[in-house]
């Protein structure tokens, strides 16, 4: 059953880009009933709450990275057990897409672990981009850094979204990742607008940050020219071998509350309750739901963790009287 005929007819909000710090602070401090309605409500005015759109995110090339993100499996600078792969071939690729798109994905993403991607390595992405296409998907790609000319690339291919995430505040940034800058992903997510992509751009929680960095993570993405389209909270996913594996875990009720703020800020965005999933409570994800996230990535596997069965997500849904966005 849809609840389309009950939402307010018209869309009354306006996205706002002038969020300061101290805005988005006092929606993070607002008693948490108070939040997660104001989030449900402005939901609602963009969204059918009981629709989720399913993705699917596939490894295309695994491990070996030069980059030294401090909560990735696959830098080559942790010891993790994750072997470095190649770039998989464009058939590979197409067969795992029918397979998502039967299992009712409408998204197929596909991500390289790389610093940013060589020329040639690029010509075999579009290849995959435009396959995938024709299966009637749409299609992301997160290969690291962009130039422009690499940006306008993909979306002659037929790119519909580049996933390039902000992962924290600007602030904490220097503390999880040395072999790039803030300015550096700005940049990215420059050229990738430049060239008519859209935009998937979020972060991570439970890294170790304060409230202040979630506060900062918002706030920089509220502020971009134009809202990403699709915003995706990830929860930290401990990996043995990596620098964060051991670090103080986040209280869930404070991932609701980021995915809360970053539904009122972004309120036309879809928010992706993303990575992290896997250990956590259905309840912790009805809360999510209910504080506005509308997207989930679907499938055994997110890159090289572990993520929910397709079984146990749908069942979840049903449960809740959701259903996967058509
Ligand atoms: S997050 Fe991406 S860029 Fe960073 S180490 Fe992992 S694969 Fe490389």
């Amino acid at each position: 059953m849809s609840l389309a005929h009950d939402l307010p007819p018209a869309k009354t909000i306006v996205p706002r880009h002038d969020w300061t710090r101290a805005q988005v602070k006092s929606l993070f401090e607002l008693p948490f009933p108070e939040l997660v309605f104001r989030a449900a409500q402005m939901h609602r005015q963009f969204f059918d709450p009981t629709e989720v759109q399913i993705s699917t995110l596939l490894s295309i090339k695994t491990g070996g990275c030069p980059e030294d993100c401090a909560y990735c499996p696959q830098s080559a600078k942790f010891d993790t057990g994750v072997d470095a792969g190649k770039l998989i071939d464009v058939d590979t690729v197409l067969a795992e897409a029918r397979a998502a798109k039967a299992g009712g994905a409408t998204r197929f993403c596909m991500g390289a672990a790389w610093r940013s991607p060589k020329d040639r390595d690029l010509d075999k992405v579009c290849a995959m981009v435009e396959g995938v296409k024709a299966l009637g998907m749409e299609t992301c790609v997160t290969l690291g850094m962009l130039t422009g000319d690499q940006a306008q690339k993909l979306k002659d291919s037929g790119l519909d979204y580049y996933n390039h995430n902000l992962d924290t505040s600007p602030e904490f940034y220097g503390e999880i990742i040395t072999t790039r800058c803030y300015q550096d992903r700005l940049d990215t997510l420059e050229h990738v607008r430049d060239a008519g992509i859209n935009v998937c751009c979020g972060g991570i929680v439970g890294m170790g940050e304060g409230v202040d960095d979630r506060v900062g993570l918002i706030a920089t993405l509220a502020s971009l020219p134009v809202h990403p389209e699709s915003v995706p909270i990830n929860m930290l996913v401990q990996v043995e071998g990596t620098p964060l594996a051991g670090s103080l875990k986040l209280d869930p009720l404070d991932f609701v509350r980021t995915i809360a703020v970053a539904r009122i800020t972004m309120p036309a965005s879809m928010v992706r309750l993303s990575a992290g999933r896997e250990e956590m409570s259905e309840e912790t994800q009805a809360l999510c739901f209910l504080a506005g996230a509308n997207s989930i990535f679907y499938g055994p596997k997110l890159l090289t963790t572990a993520n929910p069965a397709r079984d146990r997500d749908m069942a979840l849904l049903d449960k809740l009287g959701m259903r996967p966005a058509e």
